[in-house]
């Protein structure tokens, strides 16, 4: 349960995500979440650093797809705007959107990435579908609707409980120094 609900990365912000390193990663596709990841909730456009981003990644040949949970209309305008294709209300968690968004891109799974910043949304549903998945802090979390807003604080508890899981886990490992050489142990 808790690797469905765990990102293989974690960035601040879609800035960190070049598109040198994510080739290097292995991913030639990207399902990006809009709200909180792309901008912020209540603007109808991305800052121009986003923008600047997502045109960097078409540059260099991403499969790009916006999904959302969102409603056609507004993620519709969005989508016009910066010239992505969407799914719209993509019902994360559930895999389904992501596997849609994929036949639409003509992506492989094991190339492909989503991009979000809710663990119970983004995280989740990409796991499900087997997608990489990274995690982005939110942008301006104050703005979402009372729903989101109702998924962090048990969001947050869940990824410093994450964090210090994976410290512990590190402070548990034991070497032992031999003439035969080191071994190494480690216990969570
Ligand atoms: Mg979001």
């Amino acid at each position: 349960m808790i690797r469905f609900l765990t990102p293989q990365l974690r960035v601040e912000t879609v800035l960190e995500l070049g598109p040198d390193r994510l080739r290097a990663m292995g991913l030639d596709a990207l399902l990006l979440d809009v709200d909180g990841t792309l901008k912020r909730y209540r603007r109808q456009r991305p800052a121009p650093a986003v923008a600047a981003w997502i045109e960097s990644l078409r540059t260099a040949g991403f499969k790009l797809c916006l999904l959302s949970n969102g409603r056609g209309r507004r993620i519709g305008q969005f989508a016009r705007q910066v010239e992505i294709p969407a799914v719209c209300r993509a019902c994360k968690p559930l895999p389904y959107g992501c596997r849609r968004a994929m036949r639409m891109l003509g992506a492989a799974a094991n190339r492909t990435a989503i991009i979000g910043d809710q663990v119970f949304a983004d995280v989740m549903a990409g796991r499900l579908a087997g997608v990489f998945t990274i995690l982005v802090r939110p942008i301006h979390p104050e703005e979402e609707p009372w729903f989101t807003r109702l998924k962090r604080p048990l969001e947050s508890r869940f990824l410093r409980w994450l964090a210090q899981r994976e410290a512990g886990g590190a402070q548990k490992s034991i070497f032992l120094r031999s003439p035969f050489g080191v071994r190494h142990w480690t216990f969570r």
